[in-house]
C-alpha cells in the first residue's frame, strides 16, 4: 500500500495513449473510495527508453509510484530492474504488473490468471480443462498457454513460425504434468484436431484491420468448440462473428483485459477490486476509444 494512502498507479509502454486501463483503474479507485490516479508513462523502445525506465524504477523504489502495469514493448525489458518475479512471470518470461512488497519490487503476470478467470466464467464446467488450440506464439500466447497448461488443459500452439511455437513449448514445459505441443499454423494440420477451445493470440482483426481474421472463411470450425479472441477492438471481431454464425459460443478479449486489471488492482491496493465497476468502465471506454487501442 502507498505510504501516503494515495495510490499512484500507471502504465509503462509505447505507445500508451489509447489505453483503456486509466478508465478501468480510475473507476476502481473511485468505487473503493480510494485516493489516487492512474497515469500513462510512455517509454520509447530500448535503448532510447533506458533513462526513463531508470527514473520510473527510482520512483517505484521510493514509493512515489505505488505500482504499474507494463505493456509492449517493455514486458521483458523491465525484468532486470526487478527484485523478484512471481512463478507465473518467471515461467512466461514477461511482466505486466509491478508492485512493491516489503521494499522489494515484484514482477507479476496477471494476463495468465486474468484470461483463465474470464474463460471459466464463460464455459460450462464440463467443458473445462480439455483441449485447446492457441493461434500465435507471441507474448499473449505464452500467458494463455501457461494458464491453460497449469489448469490441466492439453494445449497445442500453432504459429506461422513453427520455431517460435517450439520455443514457447520448450520454455513452458518445465513442469512434467504440462501437456503442450507445437504445430505450424496450417489448417490442413489443424483439421484433424477436435479442440474444445480455440484462442486467437495474434493481432489479426484488430482495428483498423477489422476485416482480417486468422480463421479462413472456407474452413469449418470444430464442432462445439468455444472461440476466444484476445482482440477486443472492435468489440465484435470478424473471428467472433464467424464463430457465432457457425452456431458457436465466442468471446472477445475485453473480459481478459478487465480480469488482469482486477488482479493488478488487488496487488497494489490490498482491497477487493470492484469487478462490476471495472467491467462497465472497460466497456464504456472501448465504445469511446479511437481505433487501434489494445492495452
Ligand atoms: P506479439 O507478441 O507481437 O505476438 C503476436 C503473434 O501473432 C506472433 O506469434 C505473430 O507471429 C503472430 N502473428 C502476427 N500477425 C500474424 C499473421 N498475419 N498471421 C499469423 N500469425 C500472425 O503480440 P501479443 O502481445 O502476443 O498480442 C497478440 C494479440 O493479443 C494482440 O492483438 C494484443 O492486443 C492481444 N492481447 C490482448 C490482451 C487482453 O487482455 N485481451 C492481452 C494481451 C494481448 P510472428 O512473430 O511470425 O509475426
Amino acid at each position: 500500500m502507498s505510504e501516503s494512502n494515495t495510490f499512484h498507479l500507471g502504465l509503462i509502454g509505447w505507445p500508451v495513449e489509447h489505453s483503456l486501463s486509466p478508465a478501468i483503474h480510475q473507476a476502481a479507485l473511485e468505487t473503493c473510495g480510494l485516493t489516487g490516479s492512474y497515469r500513462l508513462f510512455p517509454v520509447p523502445p530500448l535503448p532510447e527508453g533506458r533513462p526513463r525506465l531508470d527514473e520510473l524504477f527510482t520512483e517505484l523504489r521510493h514509493r512515489a509510484i505505488t505500482g504499474v502495469n507494463v505493456t509492449i514493448p517493455h514486458k521483458q525489458n523491465v525484468i532486470p530492474w526487478l527484485d523478484e518475479l512471481t512463478p507465473a512471470a518467471q515461467t512466461i518470461g514477461a511482466v505486466n504488473t509491478i508492485f512493491n512488497r516489503d521494499q522489494k519490487l515484484i514482477g507479476d503476470n496477471t494476463d495468465a490468471d486474468g484470461f483463465l478467470t474470464d474463460l471459466k466464467s464463460r464455459i460450462p464446467s464440463e467443458n473445462q480443462a480439455q483441449s485447446a488450440v492457441i493461434l500465435g506464439a507471441g507474448g499473449a500466447s505464452r500467458a494463455v498457454s501457461y494458464a491453460l497448461a497449469q489448469d490441466g488443459w492439453q494445449v497445442i500452439v500453432a504459429a506461422r513460425d513453427k520455431q517460435q511455437a517450439q520455443a514457447l513449448v520448450a520454455d513452458l514445459k518445465h513442469e512434467a504434468r504440462f501437456s503442450l505441443q507445437a504445430l505450424p499454423l496450417e489448417f490442413s494440420r489443424l483439421r484433424g484436431l477436435h479442440p474444445d477451445l480455440i484462442v486467437n493470440a495474434t493481432p489479426l482483426g484488430m482495428t483498423p484491420n477489422s476485416r482480417d481474421s486468422i480463421w479462413p472463411e472456407v474452413e469449418p470450425f470444430p464442432e462445439d468448440c468455444f472461440v476466444y479472441d484476445l482482440v477486443y477492438n472492435p468489440a465484435e471481431t470478424r473471428l467472433v462473428r464467424q464463430a457465432r454464425r457457425a452456431g458457436l459460443q465466442a468471446a472477445n478479449g475485453l473480459g481478459m483485459l478487465t480480469e488482469q486489471a482486477v488482479l493488478a488492482f488487488e496487488r497494489w491496493t490490498d482491497c477487493p477490486a470492484p469487478r462490476l465497476a471495472m467491467q462497465t468502465a472497460a466497456a464504456e471506454a472501448l465504445q469511446e476509444s479511437r481505433p487501434g487501442s489494445e492495452v
